[in-house]
């Protein structure tokens, strides 16, 4: 039941028509089970045959996830998703299910952390290599794609910059030689819709915003279901030869009609890749991500208005040399958040401290409220210093390249009354502004 377009009425009724099919239970209920009953030994052949989509095994596919993946996947404008244990498990698969060895990507430096040792270390142990372009020149990314170059990956909203990724121009530059766009699209669900700018994949790590509550980690991969694989064969093997381990499936050329829509992405990552790599999400948590979905846009403009009211406090504030926040941004950068944050600015504020290191450390340790912790998306407020923890296994050189200065402090803002947040910092700068 996806006839609903506002994304208000989505998170309530996407995936799931009024009720569970099979109870009649309003509350999506949690199928814990590992496998499913087969109707007869012709039901369990069509569906291993992918003749008729249905239920074998929770590692692949469960009612409690499908709705999930539903929910998540109207919202985000596409036409199928695949629910995966992390967002990490995500990032991993989605561009696994375009490389092999010998293959490459186009990215940015602006990247969450753990993004950024999987493209640098891991993928290249997997023999998958992964070219970093400047985002602020978009043609870059056009400049480093050669013959094996599979996807493009970009964050809609990286931290600590929080400069949007100009998703339209590099996905116009994809389309012309046949390469998808992937979005991670974690920070800026519902104020954002990559795929409504070009974008061929989204994928989320479920554990924040959508999430919300800290309670579970996820991720998900949506699939546009508008990327044509076989337009250039050469460009995607994977999907354009057969493949050995389906009866010798050609992924593209999987016929949409039996599939409601040009779905092949989704299809191949679940049946190829979540089939072979395990990383399935448990019915539990895809129950407690459902609960979250349910308020997100409620508690999302919650988050984007305090973060704003946090970030103008923070600008007349004497202990702070500078706060990173996209309203506050000028000329490009600013056109640049406008056309792509619809509902606001993101619920991330970052800062400088006059006091540097010193003053980081000390502003961390005085929080009375404030979290310290290494997430973000958490209903509460959080607060990390990265140049001593996220950070700290980079040169000072590479913290600066990053964004991280010695005085930077990454704010997450939750959604406690916002006098409570800016007293709690106010009083924590106080103490750090004399360290
Ligand atoms: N993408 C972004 C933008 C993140 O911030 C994170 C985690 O912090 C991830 C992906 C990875 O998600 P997970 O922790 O669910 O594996």
């Amino acid at each position: 039941m996806t006839d609903y377009s506002n994304a208000e009425t989505l998170v309530l009724h996407g995936g799931q028509y009024r009720s569970d099919p099979s109870t009649n239970s309003v509350a999506v209920p949690i199928y814990q089970t590992t496998s499913f009953q087969f109707n007869n030994t012709d039901h369990a052949a069509d569906l291993f045959a992918l003749k008729e989509l249905g239920n074998i095994y929770t590692r692949i596919m469960n009612p409690t996830n499908a709705v999930l993946e539903e929910r998540v996947a109207a919202l985000e404008g596409g036409a199928a998703a695949v629910a995966l244990s992390s967002g990490s498990s995500a990032t991993t698969i989605a561009i696994q299910n375009l490389c092999s060895a010998g293959d490459n990507i186009v990215s940015t430096p602006h990247l969450y952390g753990g993004t950024w040792n999987l493209f640098v270390n891991t993928f290249k142990q997997f023999g998958i290599e992964v070219r970093f372009a400047d985002p602020e020149k978009p043609e870059t990314f056009g400049q480093l794609t050669d013959d094996k170059t599979r996807a493009y990956f970009g964050e809609t909203v990286p931290n600590p910059k929080l400069k949007v990724f100009p998703i339209e121009e590099v996905a116009k530059i994809g389309k012309e030689l046949g390469v998808p766009l992937i979005m991670d699209n974690t920070v800026a669900p519902l104020t954002c819709r990559p795929i409504d700018h070009g974008a061929a994949i989204v994928i989320h790590s479920l554990t924040k915003y959508i999430g919300g509550h800290g309670n579970s980690i996820g991720g998900i991969i949506v699939d546009s279901g508008n990327f044509d694989w076989t337009a250039n064969p050469g460009r995607q093997p994977l999907f354009n030869e057969p493949d050995p381990s389906y009866h010798g499936a050609v992924w593209g050329q999987l016929v949409p009609e039996a599939l409601g829509a040009p779905i092949a992405f989704a299809v191949r990552a679940r049946v190829v890749l979540l089939r072979d790599l395990g990383s399935a999400i448990s019915p539990m948590n895809s129950f407690n991500f459902i609960q979250g979905l349910e308020t997100l846009p409620l508690r999302y403009n919650a988050h984007q208005k305090n973060a704003k009211k946090v970030a103008n406090f923070l600008v007349k504030h004497k202990a702070v040399q500078q706060v990173i926040y996209p309203s506050l941004f000028e000329g490009n950068d600013k056109k640049t958040a406008k056309k792509y944050l619809k509902t606001g600015y993101g619920p991330i504020v970052g800062m400088v401290l006059r006091g540097g290191a010193k003053a980081g450390k000390a502003f961390i340790d005085n929080l009375k409220m404030v979290y310290h912790v290494a997430n973000i998306g958490d209903v509460r407020t959080l607060a990390i210093h990265p140049s001593s923890t996220t950070h700290s296994q980079l040169s000072l050189q590479d913290q600066f390249k990053a964004g991280v200065t010695p005085g930077y402090i990454r704010l997450c803002v939750g959604i406690e009354h916002v006098d409570d947040i800016t007293n709690d910092i106010d009083q924590a700068l106080k103490i750090a502004d004399k360290a």
